[in-house]
């Protein structure tokens, strides 16, 4: 028995569009109690260009998506790390005369970021990367590193901060500061450290705590307030809130599987290497886990369905990979927000994560539970989003996407071998995609095609 064809889930591609934007721009505004107007001037220029972009692309393409411009905005600029505050500024990144880099940088991003990997990747069939991700490697780590490391002596992604007073392969190096017999990551320096780096330097970072047992202070500031470091993540907790109910907002059209697995294994992989080299562990664990690039693309970033696997251990070990690798490059070369590098190297897996875990078809009907139904009159057709949802809710367990995708290259072989037989025309699939694909009428044509032969 099939669902009504105008009844379906009141899940839109628009929906989720507007939940992440409202989501985004909730962290935007708090971030300005933090970083003050430069923070919300950042990202009032990076939805500008987005959107200025997305009008240009329509007018030449004839197709354009202003929504989704304005929340890859957003992401560009929530992930665009602020200079260090002025008491701490040996170093501000970028480091130009004149401080307007850091308005031109994150510009450049998203105009690269939305043309080249967002617009143009889309066109020519699928996002591999994560556009906001690969755009700041290649125009901060190619395109200015080089540039910014000539004139100042710092670089945009790998400041020398980092390297001196962070050494996490404590006490493998020699430091800057402290010469060979210094212990950076050592429980009085290493909270010392967190504190100068994050927390509010007009005020005394030792609020709670003292120099030999900073932990409380640590805390707090990784928790719920970091003056430096990427926008969207300067408090972990309210990332985490704001986190949390856009998932149960889009109830299963986001993959918290990645979020959960990533930051789970990050806490183990940093204990792993506070075993192997010393310091404080549990420091160690907060500052991987809590740090700004990390909480903000673990519940932002790392769950983007187009660049993600599509099945639930695809998902998981996709996670744990973007975990290890984040934990292991900060580790061992002091670039701290490698997520983003991480993150770009785990989507390239994906096109091999999305064979792993795919559901066996079952004879027997499974029963589902469906959202609630709403009537649309007309409901435009868009391009798959990648959510996954169509996988979930099969009464046959069918991977429904997998198969269209094997169905669209004519690869009938793969269609049957992903037990398109086992189809028994129920509709939810349809019912549920937020692209609104007739995928349940796709599913049966193929069903009955191969059937015939
Ligand atoms: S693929 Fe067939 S059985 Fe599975 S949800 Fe769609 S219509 Fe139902
Ligand atoms: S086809 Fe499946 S994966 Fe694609 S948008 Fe629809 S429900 Fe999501």
């Amino acid at each position: 028995m099939g669902i009504q064809k105008n009844v379906k889930s009141p899940m839109t591609k628009d929906l989720l569009m507007t939940y992440t934007f409202y989501a985004l721009f909730f962290i935007a505004f708090l971030s300005y109690f933090i970083f003050g107007l430069q923070s919300l001037a950042v990202s009032l220029i990076c939805v500008g260009v987005a959107i200025l972009c997305d009008l240009l692309l329509a007018k030449v393409t004839g197709q354009g998506n202003r929504p989704s411009a304005a929340v890859f905005g957003l992401i560009v600029a929530m992930s665009y790390s602020l200079g260090l505050p002025e008491m701490m500024a040996m170093e501000q990144i970028p480091t130009l005369a004149g401080g307007l880099e850091q308005y031109l940088y994150p510009a450049l991003i998203t105009a690269v970021g939305l043309i080249v990997f967002k617009r143009i990747a889309g066109k020519a069939g699928r996002k591999y990367v994560n556009p906001a991700a690969i755009a700041k490697l290649l125009v901060l780590g190619l395109l200015f590193m080089p540039i910014t490391s000539a004139l100042s002596g710092y670089s945009a992604l790998l400041p020398n901060d980092h390297t001196n007073s962070i050494n996490l392969q404590n006490p493998l190096t020699p430091d800057a500061f402290g010469g060979p017999d210094f212990y950076p990551m050592d429980t009085a320096v290493f909270g010392s450290t967190l504190l100068t780096c994050y927390s509010n330097h007009g005020m005394d970072p030792y609020k709670m705590g003292t120099y030999e047992n900073p932990l409380p202070d640590v805390l707090f500031t990784m928790l719920f307030a970091k003056f430096h470091g990427w926008i969207g993540g300067f408090s972990s907790l309210v990332v985490i809130v704001v986190g949390i109910a856009l998932f149960l907002l889009a109830r299963g059209y986001i993959k918290w599987r990645i979020t959960v697995s990533f930051l789970v294994t990050t806490a183990i992989v940093a204990a792993v290497m506070g075993v192997v080299y010393g310091g404080d562990i549990l420091l160690r664990v907060i500052f991987h886990v809590f740090m700004g690039s990390s909480i903000f693309m673990a519940f932002f970033m790392a769950t983007d369905p187009a660049t993600t696997p599509l099945t639930k251990m695809g998902q998981n070990i996709f996670g744990v990979g973007l975990a290890v690798l984040t934990v292991i490059i900060q580790t061992y070369t002091g670039f701290l927000g490698a997520s983003i590098l991480a993150l770009v190297i785990m989507n390239v897996t994906c096109p091999i994560l999305d064979r792993v875990g795919v559901p066996k078809p079952t004879e027997e009907r499974k029963k589902i539970k469906l959202a609630k139904a709403q009537k649309f009159e007309s409901a435009a057709v868009t391009d798959c989003i990648r959510c996954g949802k169509c996988m979930t809710v099969c009464c046959k367990n069918l991977p429904v996407i997998l198969i269209k995708e094997a169905i669209d290259k004519g690869d009938w072989a793969k269609a049957e071998k992903l037990g398109v037989a086992y189809c028994d025309n129920c509709g939810h699939c349809s019912f549920v995609c937020p692209a609104r694909i007739d995928l349940k009428n796709i599913i049966v044509s193929a069903r009955d095609k191969i059937k015939k032969q």
